[in-house]
């Protein structure tokens, strides 16, 4: 199966997420074996599930709490992302681990809460440039991987984005990406159940439709996690029909 999902991010109000669906899925034809997620900000959750969902479009949550209810002022709930029409909820991005003070302690529950509530969890793993370059690249990837263990086998999609590719316009080499897809194609190996289920793994980073046809010819590489190109819904349109 390919899957592409597009990561807006903290952006488009109302009247943008409205024309983008229009200007979509005036180009969107769904195909068979091709999964397409679309994750707006929490505001918009319901607006762009209720224009696109009925072409099979899924939509996703950019982050989720893991506790279903209570005190926790500024949370949203698995619950509620749930009662909200969401299939999936990315975890994990690097933006939620370097800015918000994400931890792997806390993806361990947030991944357990997603499925619990019939959610997809799309979790992001991937190096900075620091690490890259000091050659920490698998073992940051690995260490990210090990919630696994705990989580168990479930429904998952992994994204494999370097930290710095990400809306840098620097696109990882195909060398890099191959060494990192299949290092995670192992771990998942071990931490799930062999045969039982093999989550997809996606790229992401910097990722166009100039860029993506031979991004989709790495092995391992099922799709791509999108944010800067996806704000243009051509260019979402464009990706969707080359995978
Ligand atoms: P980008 O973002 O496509 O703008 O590099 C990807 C992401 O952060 O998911």
């Amino acid at each position: 199966m390919r899957c592409v999902v597009a990561n807006w991010k903290m952006n488009l109000l109302a009247a943008d997420a409205a024309a983008w669906s229009e200007g979509f899925l005036a180009r969107y034809a769904p195909a068979s074996g091709v999964a397409v997620g679309v994750a707006p900000p929490f505001p918009l959750l319901r607006q762009v599930g209720d224009a696109i969902r009925s072409r099979g479009v899924r939509i996703f949550a950019q982050n989720g709490h893991a506790e279903a209810k209570g005190a926790f002022t500024g949370e949203v709930s698995m619950a509620q992302l749930q009662d909200a029409g969401c299939a999936g909820v990315i975890l994990g991005h690097s933006e939620r681990r370097q800015l918000f003070g994400e931890t792997d302690a806390a993806l361990v529950r947030k991944v357990k809460a997603a499925r619990e509530w019939n959610l997809l969890p799309l979790l992001c793993v991937g190096e900075t440039l620091t690490e890259r370059q000091a050659g920490f690249t698998l073992e940051v990837l690995g260490q990210q991987l090990s919630i696994l263990a705990e989580t168990g086998p479930g429904p998952l999609w992994v994204a494999y984005e370097p930290v710095w590719a990400i809306g840098t316009g620097l696109r990882a080499e195909a060398d890099q990406v191959r060494e990192a897809h299949a290092f995670i194609r192992a771990k998942l190996d071990l931490f799930m159940d062999r045969g039982d289920y093999q989550a997809p793994i996606l790229y992401g980073g910097s990722v166009t439709p100039e860029n993506f046809p031979e991004l989709l010819n790495i092995p391992e590489v099922a799709g791509g996690l999108v944010g800067g190109a996806s704000l243009d819904p051509a260019k979402f349109a464009e990706l969707a029909k080359q995978a």
